[in-house]
């Protein structure tokens, strides 16, 4: 934990409060984890009032539920069901615009942010599929404008996990639940008793200012060794694993394997699993026009490769089967992500498990598949 330590200052609530004022007071605007119809939501929060103090979560397959803390903790949850892809990359984003004005055709295809975001309590796993979503979005020779714009200037709050969900399994990916990089402040919520306070270090110069601003005091060895065991005892407590095997070659030769047809038997191709997945990134386009004609729209949804009409292509769909969905899934996620991409396509967050109506796991799918295949 070198880099934790670095600049490591405590703060309590009144100095997290000025966290959030200085960020705004700077231009951004400030979301962070809110209970929002009984689940931890990212929403606009202004004031420390809304952050979810006293709740955590229990989750299991198929299962979500929030409840009052035993801890009077900030930040004592697991991640919800929305992940950090909805501000930087939203489920409903016009493109462009195009209209006939004077005879001439105007083309606004610029994107357009109010103002720069501040993400307030990114997750370990979270920053891992931000960087995932930058590979994807920004990598390559046609970067997405849309979401440069949005990813630029954001300002990064992470936070070390105090609390594994029943769903989280991130140790056995290796993206978390300590945040190393991809952050400009981290915070690791210390103890469970009295008034919370955090141990606040900083990676970048723009977090280094800001935490030059906050009331802190400099963290104690013993702070410091507390932080660590925070994340010591998540580690440990890790809700899921994935199996010890090599699941990437194993998946790319079990395409006939019996254990898609079960799957197929219970899956039920609503697509919960994708949109609630933070490096999902499946998209349709819609064009539209208005009644005269004039002015066209370019839209850009949320899509899923558990609907069928995402690969419908002259004549039908290639994959008509959910057991075809599903596998291109699982395989794509897993197996042939690394190959496009260069990392894994997840990060170990739990939330397709806990958000599947019918509670598929995919730690338990994976080791099934791998475990009834021969070396
Ligand atoms: S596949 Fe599931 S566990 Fe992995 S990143 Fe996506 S939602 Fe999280
Ligand atoms: S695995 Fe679960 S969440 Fe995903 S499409 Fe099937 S039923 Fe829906």
């Amino acid at each position: 934990m070198s880099r934790q330590t670095q600049c490591a200052h405590v703060i309590d609530l009144e100095g997290l409060q000025q966290l959030l004022d200085a960020l705004r007071e700077r231009g951004y605007r400030t979301l962070g984890p809110t209970v929002r119809d009984g689940a931890i939501a990212y929403e606009d929060i202004a004031s420390v009032e809304e952050l979810p103090r006293g709740w955590t979560d229990e989750q299991s397959p198929g299962a979500y539920r929030l409840r009052p803390s035993d801890t009077d903790t900030v930040f004592g949850f697991a991640v919800g069901p929305q992940s950090w892809k909805r501000p930087l990359f939203p489920s409903h984003q016009i493109l462009w615009r195009a209209g006939v004005a004077g005879g001439k055709v105007q083309l606004d295809s610029e994107p357009h942010i109010d103002a720069p975001l501040a993400l307030i309590g990114v997750r370990a796993c979270e920053l891992s599929a931000l960087a995932i979503q930058d590979r994807v979005w920004l990598g390559g020779a046609a970067p997405d404008a849309e979401y440069r714009a949005r990813r630029a200037d954001a300002f990064i709050v992470a936070v070390n996990c105090a609390h594994a969900g029943g769903n989280c399994f991130c140790v056995s990916m290796h993206t978390g639940p300590e945040v190393t990089s991809g952050y400009d402040l981290a915070l690791t919520e210390l103890g469970t008793e009295g008034e919370p306070t955090f141990l606040v270090t900083c990676a970048t110069e723009a977090g280094a200012a800001v935490l030059e601003t906050l009331t802190r005091r400099a963290a104690r060895d013993d702070e410091i060794a507390a932080a660590q065991a925070v994340v010591a005892h998540t580690a440990a407590s890790m809700g899921r694993a994935m199996p010890e095997t090599d699941w990437v070659s194993r998946l790319l030769v079990s395409p006939e394997h019996p254990r898609w047809n079960a799957l197929a038997d219970r899956c039920l191709a609503c697509g919960n699993c994708t949109m609630v997945c933070p490096t999902c990134f499946c998209t349709n386009l819609e064009d539209t026009s208005d009644l005269s004609g004039l002015q066209v729209t370019r839209t850009r949804r949320w899509d899923s490769c558990f609907s069928v009409d995402f690969a419908y292509v002259h004549g039908g769909s290639v994959r008509p089967s959910i057991r075809a969905r599903y596998r291109q899934w699982i395989t794509h996620k897993l197996a042939t992500w690394p190959q496009q991409f260069g990392t894994s396509g997840c990060v170990g967050c739990g939330r397709c498990i806990s958000w599947c109506p019918v509670g598929i796991d995919l730690t338990e799918e994976v080791a099934a598949l791998c475990a009834e295949t021969p070396d």
